[in-house]
């Protein structure tokens, strides 16, 4: 490809609402230009990479069973209604009319029309395993859609449903996905961790996340450093913690008047006891009902730990009217005397008395006790972990890092297959609902993921599976013509051997052409100036290094398929 004849116009200026690096490369780059927000043209640039991507997870999935079809963008609502995700789904949901008035949605992710196909064809076990996958733009109204294409509202997703007659042979179906996916990442050349994830009320291990680190992430990733154990945050075990050995503990229940101590810091620091030693008493509303959750005042609870333990929909924190209906004034909420269920933290249960909320205005209670003065529903593991806590698999540490996550995968046993009943015949002449997994890839997320990964002060450091093209190409003196003819010759051979070159022609300085290669990010670049032409040589350099090479004319093309191959 010559750039005289691509559509190329790199820009100096980064967007004004750009806030990380990989935003403001892929706009600079000319990959994306943004339509609306959230909304982006991937420019040809940009959508070379996209195709790479989307190749490599074809690839992928197709090694392992998976079978390509294309779904449509625009659902009818029935279909929703069937499931039952019509009303839960929320505003990401993007609703809208057509002429007769009737309901449709924009799919933000597939679950129904597959098993809306899976349910009108697949009658028997014969027809299973199988595992059907798209590619194709999803629509998700994101409350903040930010980042580019990372968190945008229109991007592009695989997503694979794979259906099988039991469980054991949906864990297999899961297992091939799981080896699917990890494929993927290497073959993108991306660095990347396979996490355990949130599975929801189904509960059971089978859901993995998996993220590629990188500090700019949104998301928190909980790792062991001794071991292999790595948990979303959302999902990773918090083991109970032991109260620090030099607290004493009151053994009497008193009252305590603690005027203008609004948090737990100011009742600790009233009170002249620990922090770990004042007990929050959470109100929460878990679907229809309000709990009560104890967490010692260092620790935050973990409403989606809350939600699966409960095995509710939603879990969310209640709106003040109701903590005052069953507390008293929010801010003092204690267990004592409280009409709710109580759940209480592991780590509260260790405490021998603790201070908490005394259900008035400005009055806190000091040695209460679990079991004596109030009564616990169920004990748990309700907290977020933190740095620093015991891994459960090795007894390890646990540290915190970043990640984006790029890809999901799911068990979801017969949850739609059940409400939109999607039934076989097994081999015993039993009817039984399907048994479904789910896989999802952010494929236009890879590509800024790959960019937070791989760049310099400079621009992106494409790796090469997914370089929009491998090797750049420019004379440094284009006015020399013997120095241009050898670059044509080059660029002839290089074609011709079937390497992804572009060649930029354009009548630009060498500084201009430089930049921009550097910025745009190809793997490989080769250039040719009147001193290097003199010594019949190209100057071959990798992006990420800073060294070139002289290579004799005659074996670029051997130097540029070692490079290509090698890294
Ligand atoms: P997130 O937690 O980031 O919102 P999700 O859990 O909603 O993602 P899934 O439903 O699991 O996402 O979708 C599968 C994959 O699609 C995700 O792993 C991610 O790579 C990608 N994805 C999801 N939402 C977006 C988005 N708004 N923009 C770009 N890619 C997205
Ligand atoms: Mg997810």
């Amino acid at each position: 490809m010559r750039v005289s004849s691509f559509f190329l116009n790199t820009q100096r200026e980064a967007p004004a609402e750009a806030e990380v690096l990989s935003h403001i490369l892929m706009v600079r780059a000319f990959m994306i230009r943004k339509l609306a927000t959230g909304i982006f043209t991937y420019l040809p640039m940009g959508y070379r990479v996209i195709r790479k991507i989307e190749q490599i997870v074809r690839e992928c999935m197709n090694e392992e069973g998976g079978v390509e079809l294309l779904m449509p963008a625009v659902q009818p609502a029935e279909i929703w209604q069937e499931s039952g995700r019509w009303n839960k789904f929320g505003k990401e949901l993007l609703r809208f009319k057509d002429r007769h008035g009737r309901d449709y949605c924009m799919g933000p992710t597939h679950e129904e029309v597959i098993t809306e196909i899976a349910r009108s064809y697949i009658k028997s076990y014969k027809q299973m395993p199988v595992n059907l996958y798209h590619i194709q733009g999803k629509f998700r109204d994101e409350v903040r859609p930010r980042f580019g294409v990372m968190r945008a509202r229109e991007f592009i997703m695989k997503d694979a449903y794979s259906f099988d007659v039991d469980v054991q042979s949906a864990a297999v179906s899961y297992e091939r996905m799981r080896r699917a996916y990890c494929k993927v990442f290497e073959r993108c050349g991306l660095k990347y961790k396979m996490i355990d994830a949130d599975s929801g009320p189904i509960g059971g291990d089978l859901s993995n996340e998996f993220m590629v680190l990188a500090h700019t992430g949104e998301d928190e990733v909980i790792s062991c450093d001794a071991c292999d154990y790595a948990a979303n945050l959302e999902k990773a075990a918090a083991l109970p913690v032991e109260p620090s050995a030099d607290i004493t503990f009151t053994d009497k229940l008193q009252e305590v008047f603690t005027p203008n101590a609004h948090t737990v810091r100011d009742v600790a620091a009233f009170l002249n006891i620990p922090v770990q030693a004042v007990v929050k008493t959470i109100i929460l509303k878990a679907d229809e009902r309000l709990v009560a959750l104890l967490i010692r005042g260092d620790h935050e609870v973990n409403t989606t730990k809350v939600k699966n333990f409960l095995r509710v929909p939603f879990v969310e924190f209640a709106e003040p009217q109701h903590i005052e209906a069953v507390s008293g004034p929010v801010g003092f909420s204690g267990p004592i005397g409280l009409n709710i269920p109580i759940y209480v933290d592991y780590s509260v249960e260790k405490l021998p008395s603790m201070a908490v909320g005394g259900n008035k205005r400005d009055l806190h209670i000091i040695g209460a006790k679990l079991g004596v003065d109030f009564k616990a529903e169920a004990v748990g593991d309700f907290r977020a972990a933190l740095v620093g806590d015991v891994c459960p698999k090795c007894g390890g540490r646990y540290n915190i890092t970043r990640g984006i996550e790029v890809g999901h995968i799911f068990y979801l046993g017969s949850k739609y297959s059940e409400s939109m009943q999607a039934c076989f015949t097994d081999a015993d002449g039993v009817k039984k609902p399907i048994e479904m997994g789910c896989y999802g890839i952010g494929v236009s997320r890879i590509a800024a993921a790959a960019i937070e990964q791989n760049h310099d002060e400079r621009g992106i450091i494409w790796p090469i599976p997914i370089a929009p093209f491998e090797v750049a190409l420019f004379s440094l003196n284009s006015n020399n013509r013997e120095v241009t003819d050898a670059v044509e010759l080059l660029y002839k051979t290089l074609l011709e051997a079937g390497v992804e070159v572009i060649y930029d022609d354009r009548d630009e300085r060498a500084g201009v052409k430089l930049s921009d290669a550097d910025l745009i990010g190809y793997p490989v670049r080769i250039t040719v100036g009147e001193k290097s032409y003199k010594n019949g040589c190209a100057e071959v350099k990798l992006r990420k290094n800073s060294e070139a090479a002289a290579v004799k004319f005659a074996d670029v093309l051997m130097t540029v398929r070692e490079l290509l191959e090698c890294e």
